[in-house]
């Protein structure tokens, strides 16, 4: 059996990644499909032999609630919007899949964990690096503390070019865009699969942005703190490409370089042992993953309950440049 999937969004990442990824997927599969711009319906439809029994508008989504045939949204829309998308969806009694950054807020993001507690579904987070096998070795590494107690670690996640357009959602602060939330997520969450540590504090933070209302961050530098001392670097841009995670331990150290391209990533180790080949394909990883977990009932890699430790890590980073102090970081445990 296949779970059905519906992708609620039918932008950039659900037509180039993630309907593509799901005709390789074995335990899940595009079945439906909601979205606020009912004219790209008919392309879709033919395109992935989705029936229109099973499309939707945001007007009409909640209907769903009677589909047999879908057991899983999978919300892609701008950040800003997840909250609202995923607390409808669960609504409908489907489990919810979600894009990272999970949302704008730790509070949005617990209203999403409670409204699929209340209708007894599941909620997953599209942390695709979290399911790659080459990152999963580099976790492995930690959890055995196969080179000695951690020291130090850095993550880098950024991509060059122009600065976002102010007509885009990427360009514009309210709706969840710039490089601290849009890119930084994954050195947030980097450095928490990398350590398998959770940070207490930011140390410092700096962010850079243009000078007009509503003005994303291009770049955003911070310093977190662990419990011990241990510090760790991150670092995000949509102006400048990076792309490292990095973990210092007393024996060694090892890394993935790069960290999160679709096309795979590869790492070494400080005496010579390579985490790779690339592998390609994370996000068909990740949805069989999530499918496997919902049908056996076991946990996901990534829940929601980790996607909004990430979003607390990243609101305490905003608030950190803001004030220019160091600022503790809330819901952790
Ligand atoms: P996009 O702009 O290409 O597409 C967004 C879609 O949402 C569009 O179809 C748009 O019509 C729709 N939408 C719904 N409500 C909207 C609103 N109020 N304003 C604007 N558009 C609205 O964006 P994208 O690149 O597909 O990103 C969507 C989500 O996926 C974001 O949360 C992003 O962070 C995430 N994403 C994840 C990855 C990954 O590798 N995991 C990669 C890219 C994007």
């Amino acid at each position: 059996r296949k779970l059905g999937v519906a992708i609620l969004g039918l932008g950039g990442y659900a037509s180039g990644q993630i309907a593509p990824a799901l005709q390789l997927t074995e335990h899940c599969e595009l079945r439906g499909l909601i979205t606020g711009s009912p004219e790209k319906l008919p392309e879709w439809q033919e395109k992935y032999n989705v029936k229109e029994a099973n499309s939707y508008t945001y007007d009409t989504m909640d209907e769903i609630a009677d589909n047999d045939e879908i057991d899983v949204i999978y919300v892609i829309t701008p950040t800003a919007t997840h909250r609202d998308f995923a607390v409808r969806a669960a609504n409908t009694g489907k489990h919810v899949w979600c894009e990272k950054p999970m949302a704008m807020t730790a509070e949005e993001c617990q209203d999403m964990i409670d409204a699929c507690n209340e209708n007894g579904v599941r909620l997953a987070i599209g942390y695709r690096m979290m399911h790659e096998p080459n990152t999963r070795k580099l976790i492995e590494l930690t959890e055995e503390r196969a080179y000695g107690a951690l020291t130090g670690a850095h993550a880098y996640a950024g991509y060059g070019g122009s600065p976002p357009s102010t007509d885009n959602w990427r360009g514009q602060r309210d709706m969840g865009g710039g490089a601290l939330y849009d890119m930084g997520v994954y050195s947030v969450n980097g450095l928490r699969y990398g350590t398998q540590m959770a940070p207490e504090a930011v140390v410092k933070a700096t962010q850079t942005r243009q000078d007009h209302a509503n003005a994303v961050d291009l770049t955003t530098e911070y310093t977190l703190r662990y419990p011990g001392g241990m510090l760790a670097e991150g670092k995000t841009s949509v102006v400048t490409n990076y792309n490292e995670l990095h973990i210092e331990a007393e024996e060694g150290w090892y890394e993935m370089d790069p960290m999160q391209p679709y096309t795979g990533v590869t790492g070494e180790t400080s005496d010579g042992k390579l985490l790779g080949p690339a592998v390609e394909n994370q996000q068909s990883i990740q949805m069989d993953d999530d499918a496997l977990a919902i049908m056996n009932d076991t946990e996901f890699i990534a829940p929601g309950t980790l996607g909004l430790k990430d979003v607390a890590v990243i609101q305490a980073i905003i608030e950190s440049a803001a004030s220019g102090q160091e600022v503790a970081i809330e819901h952790q445990g």
